[in-house]
């Protein structure tokens, strides 16, 4: 009954501001009867919601159920942690990419793909995401003999078996750390095979002593041929590795950028520029990049007024959804619906898709939000 009486109260968005003044400054306390109730019910209106994702590893959105049944399949022996529900810390990104790599090596023919592009679907489903730009790092695998071009056949099939071809995207990354030559194959591989749902082109990778700017020539032909070009940065590296990924890549968009909170000048380009940040809280608080996500700079980058954007990166590794984002978003970081509102529309304006795309989204959100 009392839950009924919430649930109606919330359909209202007004409701929702008032909701934020109690629950996140502090005047419902913990102990509050209402709280946990509350919360469910803001948990469940956020999950209905239409979300714009920039920032999510195709490989990262697989199910640890379907990596045991793959590696299963495949005859390949996994750590134990995938058959649970262990979520995952970091002391360093050597670590991290043991786990990345470890998925990547139950996926051992072309055909494993579309095992994992379903999943990504349903992860787009299940947190009602209304587009996604999902990165996939190719080189891996077509070192392993996979041909790029039958791998891309086979997510756009998954994708088309779901009815999901416009609701997902694909950017294409290279190893910043992997050097010049291998990104540009995999790169011109990108530009010479046209109509394969890819927007984008990225950089993922160690950052410290792998300056950016030698990606520079690739970066313009990309942007040339009209894709939108977007890199890890400032994550690791410190905020010369985001001037050097703006300056000479010109990207309009950074994956992380964290560290930009440490160089005022930047923060004030990013926000002449409407350079966007896409930001991933949990996955900076699990690497160490952040101490809490209470002191994670969003905070300050919002109020600022800088471009940002709410993503999970590595759902399956964290053991998170993006739903859990937006709720470590109000809850630890102390921002309100409104904010997480405009995340949405910062996010879909730097999404890489047509401005007629935008369009329908934009009055999607316009709708629900
Ligand atoms: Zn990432």
């Amino acid at each position: 009954m009392i839950f009924e009486f919430f649930r109606i109260f919330l359909k209202n968005t007004r409701t929702i501001n008032i909701l934020d003044v109690l629950l996140y400054k502090g005047i419902l306390k913990g102990d509050t009867f209402f709280l946990p109730l509350i919360r469910t019910i803001v948990r469940e209106r956020l999950a209905k919601l239409p979300k714009i994702e920039l920032h999510v590893h195709l490989e990262a959105c697989i199910k640890r159920s379907t990596i045991q049944w793959l590696a299963e399949k495949n005859n390949i022996s996994i750590p134990d942690y995938f058959g649970s529900h262990e979520p995952l810390f970091f002391k360093t990104f050597e670590d991290f990419v043991e786990v990345f790599w470890a998925i990547g090596k139950v996926i051992v023919s072309e055909d494993d793909f579309a095992y994992v592009v379903r999943d990504a679907v349903e992860y787009v489903r299940r947190n009602n995401i209304a587009y996604c730009e999902i990165s996939w790092t190719p080189h891996l695998y077509m070192e392993r003999g996979f041909s790029f071009d039958k791998t891309m056949a086979i997510f756009n099939a998954e994708l088309a078996k779901h009815n999901a071809q416009d609701q997902i995207r694909f950017i294409i990354d290279v190893q910043r750390d992997h050097g010049l030559e291998e990104g540009a194959t995999v790169f011109q591989k990108v530009f010479d095979t046209p109509n394969i749902n890819v927007v984008g082109i990225g950089l993922t990778g160690f950052e410290e002593g792998h300056p950016a700017s030698i990606f520079k020539e690739v970066f313009k032909k990309a942007t040339e041929l009209g894709y939108g070009c977007t890199a890890h940065a400032g994550e690791y590296g410190d905020s010369a590795e985001i001037w050097r990924c703006v300056s000479d890549l010109g990207v309009t968009r950074i994956g992380h950028g964290i560290r930009a909170i440490t160089d005022e000048k930047l923060m004030q380009f990013l926000i002449e520029n409407n350079i966007h940040l896409e930001i991933s809280l949990t996955s900076n608080v699990r690497l160490e990049r952040v101490e809490s996500y209470a002191k994670h700079p969003i905070v300050d980058f919002i109020n600022k007024g800088i471009s940002v954007g709410v993503n999970s990166d590595d759902p399956t590794v964290f053991e998170i959804d993006l739903l859990d984002e937006y709720m470590y978003f109000r809850e630890q970081c102390g921002l309100s619906y409104e904010q997480l509102k405009k995340s949405n529309y910062d996010a879909l304006e730097a999404a890489f898709c047509t401005d007629k795309q935008k369009m329908e989204l934009k009055q999607l959100l316009d709708e629900a939000w």
